[in-house]
């Protein structure tokens, strides 16, 4: 790999560039709800994503579009940073990376843990990019110790408003790089970023899997497995009275090569066999109702044996991603995915009321998600605060979006937030309530993209 060209202060001055051509083409988040026609702009490198920023009036950086909702599309011109995926440089005494915003998370899993490095955090999907997590600042299932990825990021470099490339970092342009750390592409395009990959032994992990009872037994749970690298839980949402927050807690830790059964220890860091399958059609959205998903989940918290075993990293973190287009289960009307954070101190009384009021509604999922977050180091808007995480899909529909506000007021009342890569239906009355860096988020764009040039369907759905 070539190395990094010596630009740690760089300050590119504006130039004309050409910008790319732009295709008209139907684009939504990875929730199908909402769509919109796009100007759909294609950038090969910086000289592109400089060419489209100054031929264009308004514009939104995309990744490769797994947020659920509307941050990455901008019907004026949306940019995609697909084809913008080169490896920079690595050094393998540090495991530090350097990056275009475009490569995907699967790129550097594929390329890295052959050689022993792992992404030091990764959202429950690989099919991410560089750019997507940083502007999400994303989670994942070890929060609670290596808090969020934007926490690993060296530098970046920011493409602005005006066409100038800042490099942004805890100690270069600092307010610039906090408010980019979940910023959510409201700042610029990042083109690159330097980050650090931590070394395993092994592509696997030894899991522990317990089955609580409630809502009580499962918070007890996440309490007292701290030191655990990953804790994660599936709750039973629609489950009620005593059982209300029956979950399966999976805890793992990447497990030593003297761990792994006889003939793995051969090739302890191989990859897994790629075996994913697909859902072909888009499935009535009928087929899922409160029976079904009940009978689903009554048998998926049957039969998950408890107990300890060792299993390859893909099927621990990315169970979803071996089945191309689940999203199609929830039909052409799409799904939208509500993920809210409660402060410790009000987890207990805010997650219960969340799952009564879901329960009493019908509308749970196949798939609830429940993590404890620890506390948040980095960026004016990023997601996670100390305490408990809820996640749940539903489909999008006229019912699922009459409930988000009652839950949304339950969020908001007991001191929370919900997560902005995750939303496609709240207000800007909720947003300033869950959000007390906005001000801050605001004064800085207004410093950098005085004209707001970087505005995305949902900035301007939540004023921003
Ligand atoms: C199955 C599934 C599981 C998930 N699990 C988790 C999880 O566990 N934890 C978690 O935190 N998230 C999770 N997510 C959400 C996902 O990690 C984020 O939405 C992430 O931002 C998606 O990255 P992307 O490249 O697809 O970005 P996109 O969805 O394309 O864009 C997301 C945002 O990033 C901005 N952006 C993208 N690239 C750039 C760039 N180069 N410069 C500036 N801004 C940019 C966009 O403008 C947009 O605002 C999950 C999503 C799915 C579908």
């Amino acid at each position: 790999m070539s190395a990094v060209p010596s630009t740690a202060h760089r300050h590119d001055q504006p130039a004309n560039h050409a910008a790319p051509k732009a295709r008209a083409v139907e684009l939504s988040g990875w929730g199908r709800h909402p769509r919109s026609e796009c100007a759909l702009l294609e950038a090969r490198g910086a000289e592109d994503v400089l060419g489209a920023i100054a031929g264009n009036q308004t514009l939104i950086a995309r990744g490769n579009g797994r947020s659920y909702g509307d941050p990455a599309l901008n019907p004026a011109g949306t940019l995609s940073l697909l084809k913008s995926n080169r490896f920079i440089d690595f050094d393998p005494a540090s495991g530090m990376l350097t990056c275009e915003a475009g490569v995907l998370l699967e790129d550097v899993i594929d390329t890295f843990l052959p050689r022993g490095w792992f992404p030091p955090v990764t959202p429950g999907t690989k099919f991410v990019t560089i750019g997507g997590m940083i502007a999400s600042n994303v989670h994942g299932k070890n929060h609670h110790l290596a808090g969020s990825f934007g926490n690993h990021v060296e530098s970046l470099d920011l493409a602005l408003a005006d066409g100038q490339v800042m490099r942004c970092s805890r100690t270069e342009n600092e307010s610039l790089f906090e408010a980019t750390c979940g910023g959510m592409g409201l700042t610029g395009v990042i083109l690159r970023a330097r980050f650090r990959l931590m070394p395993v032994e092994t592509s696997f992990i030894r899991r522990e899997t317990r089955r609580l009872r409630n809502l009580s037994e499962a918070m007890d749970a996440f309490e007292a497995a701290r030191d655990w690298t990953y804790s994660v839980a599936w709750i039973d949402c629609l489950a009620r009275g005593d059982a209300l927050g029956r979950s399966l807690l999976f805890l793992g830790e990447h497990a030593r090569a003297d761990e792994l059964p006889g003939p793995r220890r051969l090739s302890p860091l191989a990859l897994p066999k790629k075996h994913s399958r697909t859902v072909p059609i888009d499935v009535p959205g009928f087929v899922q109702n409160r029976w079904s998903i009940g009978a689903f989940n009554e048998l998926y918290y049957r039969i998950a044996p408890p107990g300890t075993d060792v299993l390859d990293y893909d099927r621990f973190f990315y169970p979803l991603d071996g089945i191309l287009e689940w999203r199609r289960l929830y039909g052409r009307a799409g799904l939208v995915q509500y993920q809210c954070v409660l402060p410790l101190a009000a987890s207990r009384a805010g997650l219960t009321l969340l799952l009564k009021r879901i329960a009493d509604a019908g509308l749970g999922s196949f798939l609830g998600v429940l993590k404890l977050f620890g506390q948040q180091k980095s960026g004016l808007m990023s997601f996670p605060m100390e305490g408990y995480t809820l996640a749940l899909d539903f489909p999008a529909s006229a019912k699922t979006l009459a409930l988000f506000p009652v839950l949304d007021a339950i969020v908001a009342d007991h001191g929370g937030r919900l997560y902005l890569a995750k939303d496609a239906a709240t207000s800007p009355a909720m947003i300033e309530r869950f959000y007390p860096g906005l001000a801050q988020f605001r004064a800085v764009r207004k410093r950098v993209d005085p004209a707001g040039k970087f505005t995305s369907l949902q900035s301007r759905r939540l004023g921003l």
